[in-house]
């Protein structure tokens, strides 16, 4: 089957918002049977979204789209398709009673407005959206689908787990998939690609590389007739995959660096403290996301540009200054684990990541070309949350 995607609002044409909902599709329908052939982006027009979706009725079995679904008279998903397959939209009552019944429990009167969330076209059945106030619409006409879902991505993927994607798996067949994310540290694409050349080039489960800024990342995505099933054919495979670089994997799924190495400091039972200059409170920010962040967390140290002034001296901007620096983040802040990062890329765009504990002194060198500051703060702060797991987990510090 082939499938097309329409992402649908103004706001992606301006370019305001990035089109994460087209991805999030294409990723759960690769390697279902419905092949993706088209995207588009389209604005909230009636006319050139009736248009894409008449289109779309042409050249593919199923179109599916996110957007437009809102109570307000831009939102022109619903007209669209009904011009499309010409029927037209009438209100049901068992939605519309669903929709009050949001509002009440909001302790709000149901704006007039909304009433058109409550329609529904004679080909079409309803689509649950337990996040929100728009329901999506499963439009069924002469063998072509027609899928649209809310724009708000939290909304899209619990529709699509919970609804669309068990349906679309129905209908191609093809069973149901589960996915396994190994992120690894220290090796590159080609020593992987090398390392595991045979597991790659299957099919079930697919062995997809990617290049992240934490390392490398293995995914699997496995296929089965049910959840079970999918997952136990990943199973082997991550087994294998540990065999082989186990060493180099520091986490799975929605592992994120500054989660591992704050239960690495959780586990020690250590206090972190930063200095940060070129990242300037970036690092800070990542650390203070965590949950757990009272348990490992000391604080911060963020500097404006210049040299920083150890006693009477300045702290020079190399690898020494990145020790100094590191160490006057843990000494003055009471902590256990010190952690600097270079003032300023003063030195040619180096940045040093300096790290100190009782157990030892470490220094990270990390390259970076001069662009934006925007850019130097996150990408300095991303290299040293990774340092800094990495040395943690092989106890360099
Ligand atoms: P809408 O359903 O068109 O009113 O969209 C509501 C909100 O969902 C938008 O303001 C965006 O924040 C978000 N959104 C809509 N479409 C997309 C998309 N394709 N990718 C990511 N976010 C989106
Ligand atoms: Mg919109």
């Amino acid at each position: 089957m082939n499938a097309e995607i329409l992402a649908v609002g103004h706001e992606l044409l301006m370019g305001e918002i990035v089109d994460t909902n087209s991805s999030y599709i294409a990723q759960q329908l690769s390697g279902t049977g419905i092949t993706v052939r088209w995207m588009s982006h389209v604005g909230d027009n009636i006319d050139h979204l009736s248009e894409a979706f008449k289109r779309g009725l042409e050249r593919s079995d199923v179109v599916i789209s996110t957007g437009g679904l809102g109570p307000t008279s831009d939102d022109l998903t619903r007209e669209a398709v009904s011009n499309a397959v010409g029927e037209e939209m009438a209100v049901d009552p068992d939605i519309l009673s669903w929709l009050e019944g949001v509002f009440a429990r909001r302790g709000m009167e149901m704006p007039p407005t909304n009433i058109k969330q409550a329609t529904l076209i004679p080909s079409a059945t309803s689509i649950p959206n337990p996040n929100g106030t728009a329901p999506g619409w499963w439009v069924e006409k002469d063998d072509k689908h027609i899928v649209i879902m809310p724009g708000p991505p939290r909304e899209l993927k619990q529709v699509w787990e919970e609804t669309v994607g068990p349906r679309f798996a129905e209908i191609s067949g093809s069973g149901v998939t589960a996915t396994r994310t190994l992120k690894t540290l220290g090796l590159s694409e080609g020593g992987i690609d090398e390392i595991l050349s045979d597991l790659f080039g299957r099919e079930n489960p697919y062995l997809g590389i990617y290049a992240h800024t934490d390392g490398i990342h293995l995914r699997m995505i496995g296929r089965g007739p049910d959840q079970t099933a999918a997952e136990k054919v990943i199973e082997p495979v991550e087994a294998e995959i540990r065999g082989l670089i186990g060493d180099s994997i520091w986490g799975t799924d929605d592992d994120t660096p500054a989660q591992r190495a704050g239960s690495l400091l959780i586990d020690r039972n250590q206090m972190l403290a930063i200095v940060e200059g070129a990242s300037a409170g970036a690092l800070a920010s990542m650390l203070h996301a965590r949950p757990e962040r009272e348990s490992f967390f000391r604080g911060a140290l963020v500097p404006g540009s210049g040299p920083v002034h150890v006693g009477h001296d300045t702290a020079p901007a190399n690898p020494d200054g990145a020790i100094t620096l590191a160490q006057l983040a843990r000494e003055s802040l009471s902590a256990d684990v010190g952690v600097s990062v270079t003032p300023i890329n003063m030195d040619g765009g180096n940045v040093y990541i300096g790290m100190v504990s009782d157990a030892g002194s470490h220094v990270e060198t990390g390259r970076f070309p001069r662009r934006n500051p925007e850019w130097l703060m996150q990408r300095s702060a991303t290299t040293a949350i990774v340092q800094l797991m990495s040395a943690l987990s092989s106890n360099r510090i």
